[in-house]
């Protein structure tokens, strides 16, 4: 089964766009514009000539601006040594699992998750356990599989909050626990941050960095999705001391630097923009219940304040019908969403990204609510 959902997601990653007039909602791009101020950021470095090299870990000005932002959001500011500019959350991730990682070794991954934790795991010829990841809040981290995968070796717990596919956001008690088990192990924390500052309920998420793990806790992060400057690649990733060499060593000889502009953008963004996250979350907050009503049966059952990011997880496992065959006929009718196969073996699942306005959205989901129900399964949970 675990081949199945690789399979998927590099099937994903390999797909033809999507046709013209279709609403695209698989893809994690928000649909705000970059910010004008961003624009004329990138514009201004461009016109001085700044198209070199960087240094390898990044710009010293913008490592040190990445240490206030998580300094403000957690109250831990991180060492600058400790902070690395990398290609996006996704070079964050990649680094620190091949970081931690050896063969034969492995990692502990929520599911349903991201694919590219599992994907890069199983490259890497790293053994993958799972734990159910469960609603936000103090339950949302399976501690006693999260154990059992690390008494079978893992050295590696990987958690996202907010989730990508689910939205949830994990509670300061959850990732306080994570911090003792995994100390108990001598293993450590891959937490992905992509979708920290879109909370809904207002607040930025909690991280294990905060919560007595900073030694134990890679935090991978991003300006992709906050400052929608998904193209640009720029993230970071904050290390346990420990991993200081084995850290610069894979980010240099793999990304080189992260692109100048996207980091000079970056500086502008945290300087000017500190509180983007709070105002998108406001905003994608209000497409949430929009969408929730709009789905009507097929809405998930979840408290918006302990939700985040901007996926909606729709079980359809009532359908009787797959992810893929679902997605393939909201793909006939001009929507796209992803099969929940991409993120999870458990089928019957969907995708979909509330990146679209409002009366594409209503579309959109009209769609789904009739696709889902087109065998009369429309049922009250
Ligand atoms: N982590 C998660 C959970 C994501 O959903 C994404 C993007 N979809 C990323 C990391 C990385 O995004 P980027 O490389 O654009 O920063």
């Amino acid at each position: 089964m675990p081949d199945d959902a690789t399979d998927d997601a590099v099937r994903r990653m390999m797909a033809p766009e999507v046709a013209a007039g279709d609403i695209d909602l698989s893809v994690g791009e928000p649909d705000q514009a970059l910010p004008s101020g961003l624009v004329e950021a990138a514009v201004r470095s461009l016109r001085a000539g700044r198209t070199g090299y960087t240094p390898k870990l990044g710009l010293t000005e913008l490592r040190e601006e990445i240490a206030g932002d998580i300094e403000r959001a957690s109250g831990f500011r991180p060492a600058l040594d400790d902070v690395v500019v990398t290609l996006g959350g996704t070079g964050a991730v990649a680094v620190a699992l091949a970081a931690v990682c050896v063969p034969g070794g492995g990692v502990v991954i929520p599911d349903p998750a991201w694919p590219n934790y599992r994907v890069l795991a199983e490259r890497l010829g790293v053994t993958v356990h799972t734990y159910p990841q469960g609603p936000g809040g103090d339950g949302m981290i399976d501690l006693e599989a999260v154990a059992a995968g690390l008494r079978a070796g893992a050295r590696l717990v990987v958690v996202n909050s907010p989730s990508n596919p689910t939205g949830a956001v994990a509670s300061a008690a959850a990732l306080r626990a994570l911090v003792a088990l995994v100390r108990e192990h001598r293993a450590y924390i891959l937490s992905d941050e992509a979708y920290e500052a879109i909370v809904f309920s207002g607040d930025r998420a909690a991280s294990p960095l905060a919560h007595g793990g900073h030694d134990v806790t890679f935090s991978a992060r991003t300006f992709s999705k906050t400052y929608s400057m998904t193209g640009l690649r720029a993230g970071a990733l904050i290390s346990p001391p420990e991993f200081r060499v084995a850290v610069a060593a894979l980010h240099g000889t793999t990304a080189g630097c992260a692109p100048v502009t996207a980091q000079l953008v970056g500086i502008e963004a945290l300087r000017s923009l500190p509180d983007r996250g709070r105002d998108l979350a406001a905003a994608y907050r209000a497409r949430f219940e929009r969408a929730l009503s709009a789905l009507g049966p097929w809405a998930q059952d979840v408290s918006l304040e302990r939700l985040g990011g901007f996926y909606l997880w729709v079980d359809a496992r009532r359908t009787g019908r797959t992810g893929n065959d679902l997605s393939d006929r909201l793909r006939e009718r001009g929507v796209v969403v992803s099969s929940g196969t991409v993120y999870t073996a458990t089928d019957g699942f969907l995708r979909i990204a509330l990146t679209a306005d409002d009366d594409a959205l209503d579309k959109a989901l009209t769609i789904v609510r009739e696709v889902l129900s087109m065998d009369g399964t429309t049922d009250e949970r």
